[in-house]
């Protein structure tokens, strides 16, 4: 099923998932159970990471296939350019249709450190593959697109200004891109203020799912936020005082309300427009099943079967 019709079935708020593809086949056992017990948080969809120049290609698909292939959710495949020739992408997007896959990110990825490659400059932006997709594929596969709502960081690292960056999101909506992903971010007025200007100067309708990433560990929090150039606020950094830093299962806990406030606040503050929550697992279960459990506005998803799911979570280890 396409994700967009998935996403607009559902009038209540809910939740969207990204994974990784393990390296080994127990991991990818264990994921693949993780991912089962999950479906009772009723994901709108699932997203599976790609390796930029197809370094994970095959575990890509296979995870993706046999998600699609065993539970009732769509299944979105993210999908990098750079460094990629058509016939790659061509390869990817048939075993897509093969396997039930309908739905793309489509994502530049991160140009190879040796320049001189000369693969793939077919595609230099993620918003030519956008257009290769929806030119070749027509409305086979619905396509999304990446945002960022504290501006994408350029090649010497330093952030770009958001509406800089909106334009070339124009761009990728323009080319036919169906929907759009965030970034990961912490500061809800980043993220209300990006969102007021995509409904301004790029699309009224194209719907938003919010990039969010559960606070596992203080030193992970931290490391996640400045590798993705996200700010993290005063007000949520004085949550941690220094004597409980190192004590993950605290940090945890105080993440869970974080997490929750958050999306509490886009929700109320976006009158609803935003409604689906995509959350950063990192292949991580039992924060995301707080969150869900205890958020006032997605408990309703698990208040039935809370108790089987809680107790399905305390043999679990993430
Ligand atoms: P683009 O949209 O092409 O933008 C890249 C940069 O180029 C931006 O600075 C943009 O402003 C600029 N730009 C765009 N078009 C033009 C133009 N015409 N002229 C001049 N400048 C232009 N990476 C992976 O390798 N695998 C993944 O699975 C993956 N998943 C992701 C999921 C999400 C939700 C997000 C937010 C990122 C993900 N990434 C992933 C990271 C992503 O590949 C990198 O951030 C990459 O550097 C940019 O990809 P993009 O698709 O946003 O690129």
């Amino acid at each position: 099923m396409s994700l967009l019709d998935a996403y607009r079935l559902r009038t209540e708020p809910s939740i969207s998932l990204e994974f990784f593809p393990p390296k080994t086949e127990s991991g990818k056992t264990n994921l693949l159970e993780r991912i089962e017990r999950m479906s009772v948080l009723e994901p709108t969809f699932i997203t599976v990471t790609w390796g930029a120049g197809g370094t994970t290609a095959d575990k890509t698909l296979e995870l993706a296939g046999l998600v699609s292939q065993h539970l009732a959710i769509p299944v979105c495949m993210h999908l990098t350019c750079t460094n990629m020739d058509p016939e790659i992408i061509d390869g990817a997007l048939e075993r897509c249709r093969s396997l039930g896959i309908k739905n793309i990110l489509a994502l530049r990825g991160d140009p190879p450190i040796d320049l001189d490659d000369e693969t793939g400059i077919h595609f230099s932006y993620a918003s030519d593959l956008v257009q290769y997709i929806k030119n070749k594929y027509r409305s086979e596969f619905s396509v999304g697109v990446a945002a960022y709502p504290e501006g994408h960081p350029s090649e010497n690292d330093e952030v770009q200004d958001v509406t800089k960056d909106l334009v070339h999101l124009k761009q990728k909506i323009d080319a036919g891109a169906d929907f759009v992903i965030t970034q990961l971010f912490y500061d809800v007025e980043k993220f209300l203020t990006f969102e007021k200007l995509f409904r301004e100067r790029v699309s009224e309708t194209v719907p938003i799912f919010p990039g969010l990433m559960p606070i596992n560990s203080f030193v992970l929090f931290n490391r996640s936020a400045k590798n993705s150039h996200a700010s993290i606020p005063t007000k949520i950094i004085d949550k941690f005082p220094v004597e409980i830093q190192n004590d993950d299962n605290a940090v945890k806990s105080i993440g869970v309300d974080i997490l929750m406030e958050i999306i509490q606040e886009i929700f109320e503050r976006t009158d609803k427009r935003v409604r689906c929550f995509h959350f950063y697992t990192l292949n991580l279960e039992k924060a995301i099943a707080q969150i869900v459990s205890q958020s006032s506005i997605l408990s309703y998803i698990i208040d039935e079967s809370e108790d089987e799911y809680d107790n399905a979570l305390i043999d679990g280890n993430g």
